[in-house]
């Protein structure tokens, strides 16, 4: 008799380790199946929370897809040494992915509800390498700056300035931009003063909001 895999499992197996999506990196896979991804989901939605899809939270915000996740962790190429800023904590569960594997995170969420909620949630699960703040992201955090990678999970139309200008040398940001119904992720490494674009692949992510506009 052979035993069927758990949800948490199975997603790891048939969504990120499979040939036509494979994640790699040893690392990435460790925290993805050490991270509880059911606690980040809301309680209607936890028979779902392995699914290969993003799910929605509160505030009509979403929780990424576990292999956007994992794509977007692979792409900044973490290290254990990293500090890594996060914009868009919603409900903390790529926060803590990173927190699994880098030295610290800094994460900035603009609804208030979600980023009390994300680190409550973070600080009861035991992680103690994440600072929090709650504004606007797209200003980055200047005094924490430079960072070793910028991960953003919301869409602004064009690349914020500031988030260019906090990279580290060699440092890597990676954001999706575009509207609402065409979006890429990008990568931009930052190589003696010359930024270096990619483009990776058609995502859609929620809007970053702006408070200038
Ligand atoms: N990584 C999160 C994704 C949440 S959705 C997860 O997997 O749960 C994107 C989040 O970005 C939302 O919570 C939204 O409120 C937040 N957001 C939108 N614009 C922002 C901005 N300008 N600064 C910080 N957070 C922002």
């Amino acid at each position: 008799m052979s035993l069927s895999p758990t949800p948490a499992e199975a997603m790891i197996q048939e969504q990120l380790l499979s040939e036509n999506r494979g994640i790699s990196y040893p690392d990435v896979i460790a925290a993805m199946r050490h991270v509880p991804r059911d606690v980040f989901v809301p309680e209607i939605y936890r028979a779902a929370a392995f699914t290969d899809r993003p799910l929605p939270i509160s505030h009509g915000q979403t929780i990424s897809q576990p292999f956007i996740v994992a794509y977007m962790t692979e792409a900044i190429n973490p290290k254990s040494t990293d500090r890594v800023l996060e914009i868009g904590t919603g409900s903390g569960y790529q926060t803590a992915i990173l927190a699994e594997i880098v030295k610290e995170v800094f994460t900035i969420e603009m609804v208030p509800a979600l980023a009390k909620q994300a680190s409550t949630l973070l600080n009861k699960l035991g992680f103690t390498n994440i600072h929090y703040r709650q504004g606007d992201g797209s200003l980055g955090w200047p005094e924490a700056a430079p960072f070793d990678a910028i991960l953003v999970t919301c869409a602004p139309t064009n690349i914020p300035t500031p988030l260019l200008e906090q990279l580290d040398q060699h440092g890597k940001l990676v954001i999706p931009t575009g509207t609402d119904n065409s979006q890429q992720l990008k990568r931009i490494t930052h190589t003696d003063d010359v930024f270096h674009h990619e483009t990776l692949l058609p995502v859609r992510f929620v809007p970053m909001k702006n408070l200038r506009r």
